[in-house]
């Protein structure tokens, strides 16, 4: 399943969890945009259209997914 958004700040991000392996990664570098799910501890978006702010931290969680799970567009 693709979660996704419109483009806003800097760019949309989506998430493959079918590929997500529950690493956290994504967490760790960007707390605010990015959260587990409780149950199978995959990744869940909270904020698809990320503020301008949130930019260094979102390409760092890209970079860090050991999955290829993430997508900034
Ligand atoms: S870093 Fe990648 S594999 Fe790990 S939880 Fe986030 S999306 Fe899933």
């Amino acid at each position: 399943m693709t979660l996704a958004g419109r483009a806003s700040g800097d760019g949309t991000i989506s998430a493959e969890r079918d590929r997500c392996v529950g690493a956290g990664q994504c967490v760790l570098a960007a707390p605010a945009v990015f959260d587990q799910d409780e149950e199978d501890g995959l990744v869940r978006v909270l904020d698809e259209r990320p503020p301008v702010s949130q930019s260094d931290a979102v390409h760092e969680a890209v970079r860090a997914c050991p999955s290829g799970a993430l997508d900034l567009r």
